[in-house]
């Protein structure tokens, strides 16, 4: 399949990895846009959020609390860090596997307007 990201995890493609179990890897973000800008991928290819079904609910609670335990590792989860979802063209998102992204190091702007 020609997705970015599963050559990631299967090795075709590097990627800086800081996290890596059975069931998610996380790596640098190529271009970052925050001091901390990590990326946590499940290895099973889903396109999109809009392709989960239930059965994917423990998966997307491991990447969250994955994002948890990184931001420890890393030493921001005290000052804090945002989680994003991507889903679609309205959202931005470019690279079709899901992935969750891990952004520390900054304050960021809010998001109640
Ligand atoms: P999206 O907009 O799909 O939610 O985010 C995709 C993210 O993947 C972007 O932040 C982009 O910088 C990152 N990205 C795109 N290509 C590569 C790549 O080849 N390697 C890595 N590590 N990140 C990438
Ligand atoms: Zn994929």
């Amino acid at each position: 399949m020609d997705c970015l990201f599963c050559k990631i995890i299967n090795g075709e493609l590097p990627a800086n990895k800081v996290y890596d179990d059975d069931l998610v890897v996380a790596f640098d973000d190529i271009a970052p846009k925050a001091p901390h800008h990590k990326l946590i991928v499940p290895k099973v290819h889903i396109a999109t959020l809009n392709d989960l079904d239930k059965n994917h609910n423990p998966l997307l609670g491991h990447m969250i609390h994955t994002a948890s335990v990184i931001a420890k590792d890393l030493g921001v989860a005290e000052n804090g860090y945002r989680t994003i979802f991507n889903c679609n063209k309205d959202a931005g998102q470019v690279v079709f596997h899901i992935h969750l992204h891990l952004l520390a190091g900054r304050p960021m702007p809010g998001m109640t307007q």
